[in-house]
């Protein structure tokens, strides 16, 4: 019975309109679980047979545009980092936000009741480098709950040997910096994915081209970030084994609509997928914040509802 958690940035729940990709690009594997819909605001709420779509608000009961660095806390710790600092705070956590994530971050409660998590991205060499100089603290949520939860960092010697994803999936990234990596299709991510999760009690996946897809306005890479999300969808969940449960959340919405630049202040997607899901889904859909996320997930690893 494991956990894989994939961390889509910036990917909301949109309209039915031309400005969001998740509406105009096909996804079939998407398609194929909301019982023929695409992943739009119309069709959350509801449980298919596969799945279920909750809408989690991102806004966190404070004024103004949702960001990362509080977003990110809210769910990778169960704490409203927004209203602890009075406001959204952008980019990577700041010194209290820090303290939250070394307390409550979901790594570190994780080991609290000895079960066993691990972050499955994979870091390049200038990250080891930099952390033998000694921890400076500027790092993304993902990155401090591991560091904080006292778990290794998979590096590029752990993508090659098949025990890592790059954060763009397929590592066209990293090839493109120079990197002697394989290329991976999607179809071989979600494999790896699976395969380490078989190891763990809870594997975290971060993927964050689709903010940057956001940020760009380009709609031909929205197309494409939208397209290679589905096909990973579709390799990971296709080989879930049957007691898995899988989970896709994110921290604010952007990508969702593309008439803007900016995050959006539309409600996020709680996708899960699993056939022991109702409990999650039940705690997901009372809460109805990303703050009800660690908590749900702790409780459903626990195996009872206190
Ligand atoms: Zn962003």
């Amino acid at each position: 019975m494991s956990v894989i958690v994939l961390f889509v940035d910036g990917v909301g729940l949109g309209e039915r309109n031309e400005n969001n990709p998740f509406f105009t690009s096909a996804t079939p594997f998407i398609s194929s679980i909301l019982d023929g819909r695409k992943m739009t605001k119309e069709a959350a709420g509801k449980d298919y047979k596969y799945a279920s779509l909750i809408p989690l608000d991102a806004g966190l009961g404070v004024p103004g545009l949702p960001q990362s660095a509080t977003g990110q806390t809210a769910l990778f710790s169960g704490v409203n980092g927004a209203k602890l600092l009075g406001y959204h705070l952008n980019g990577f956590p700041n010194k209290i936000l820090r303290q939250v994530l070394s307390e409550y971050g979901l790594f570190t409660q994780l080991q609290k009741k000895l079960l066993k998590g691990t972050f499955a991205n994979a870091y390049r060499p200038d990250f080891f480098d930099e952390l033998k100089q000694g921890f400076k603290g500027y790092y993304s949520c993902s990155t401090l709950i591991t560091y904080f939860g006292g778990l290794p960092f998979r590096s590029l010697d752990d993508l090659g040997r098949g025990e890592a994803l790059y954060m763009d999936i397929t590592n066209t990234v990293l090839r493109r910096l120079g990197f002697a990596v394989p290329l991976f299709t999607p179809q071989e991510a979600g494999k790896i994915l699976i395969e380490i999760a078989g190891r763990f009690d809870l594997t975290l996946f971060e993927h964050f081209l689709t903010d940057i897809a956001g940020h760009n306005l380009d709609k031909a890479l929205a197309l494409e970030t939208v397209k290679k999300l589905d096909a990973f969808l579709e390799a990971v969940l296709q080989d879930l084994p049957q007691d898995d449960l899988f989970l896709m959340i994110s921290d604010h919405g952007n990508l969702e609509d593309l008439s803007q630049k900016g995050h959006t202040q539309n409600p996020v997607p709680a996708l899960v997928v699993g056939k022991q899901r109702a409990l999650l889904v039940e705690l997901l859909a009372k809460s109805g914040s990303i703050t009800a996320v660690t908590p749900a997930l702790l409780k459903y690893l626990a195996g009872n509802g206190d």
